[in-house]
């Protein structure tokens, strides 16, 4: 049976922002109640539309003019593959290297991480560089108020460990996080990174790692992304938010509705549609005064 669909329109009468549920409303603040534990993708989550999308989009302003293109190609090529869902024969000498499975994903992005690393130690990246480009990083509007409702905070990203932390710093917040850690030298020049790397298909093994260290149960877990692989990380009984920002639904949205959100669904327990996280903030406040 096809899940109904409840659309809340929330917060000030100017206010746009939709809440889209299988659950109605008192359900849906009845569960969210429930939540301690904050599970915060980063990129496009916690951080709004900016000129650089992603952490590794800012870092590569500071390889060497050769080696950009190289950088471009990897990531055209990754970007492109990954698309690639539809399992098409391919004959000839590539007909392994053209499409990536979704199996081979982990292997395919660790690898890509190992050489977007490789090319910033040869571009002489220093701790210097990653903490500004981390403290530059702007905040979507009420992701301190958010962050502050939780028990325990953690951001799981496919990004660096210390440009998160120092994005959390010179904002005058505290979080967990399980992301890639670079190593620096001496003199605080980039040479390499921890192996045990976090690529998109490890963020549900960081949360289930989290919770068990911190002792929650599934439904006691909010979790927020807005991207398929952060569904992923979603546990089956936990409160999992898909954000859709306005300004982000054309193409993108369009080819996420065809091809994910009807095998998604079931894992998604609201779709917020916002810029902000300042209604996520209303309705948690709303389920915890009841
Ligand atoms: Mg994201």
């Amino acid at each position: 049976m096809a899940p109904e669909l409840v659309l809340e329109q929330l917060g000030q009468p100017t206010s746009t922002d939709l809440v889209i549920s299988s659950l109605e409303m008192p359900d849906l603040l009845v569960r969210l109640g429930l939540c301690r534990l904050g599970a915060f993708d980063f990129d496009g989550t916690l951080t709004g539309k900016q000129q650089y999308a992603t952490q590794w989009n800012r870092l590569d302003i500071h390889l060497l003019p050769e080696l950009q293109q190289a950088a471009m190609d990897d990531r055209e090529q990754y970007l492109l593959r990954k698309k690639d869902d539809d399992h098409h024969p391919e004959a000839g000498e590539d007909w392994w290297v053209a499409h990536i499975p979704k199996e081979n994903l982990p292997c395919t992005e660790a690898a890509w991480l190992s050489r977007s690393i490789e090319r910033y130690a040869r571009s002489g990246m220093t701790q210097a560089m990653v903490n500004a480009a981390g403290r530059e990083r702007i905040l979507r509007p009420g992701t301190s108020n958010l962050l502050a409702l939780f028990e325990k905070r953690i951001i799981i990203s496919f990004g660096i460990e210390q440009f998160i932390r120092a994005c959390l710093q010179t904002n005058g917040l505290t979080a967990d996080i399980a992301a890639n850690r670079f190593r620096f030298d001496e003199q605080s020049r980039l040479i390499g990174y921890h192996t045990n790397v976090v690529a998109s298909l490890s963020k549900k093994t960081a949360l289930e790692r989290y919770m068990t260290i911190q002792g929650f149960k599934p439904h006691e877990v909010f979790a927020i992304g807005d991207a398929v692989t952060d569904i992923e990380m979603m546990q089956p009984d936990g409160f999992n938010v898909l954000l859709m920002p306005k300004n982000d639904h054309d193409a993108k949205w369009v080819a996420f509705r065809r091809n994910h959100l009807p095998t998604l669904w079931p894992k998604i327990t609201m779709i917020l549609v916002s810029d902000t996280l300042n209604t996520m903030v209303e309705l948690i406040n709303m389920a915890r005064r009841r």
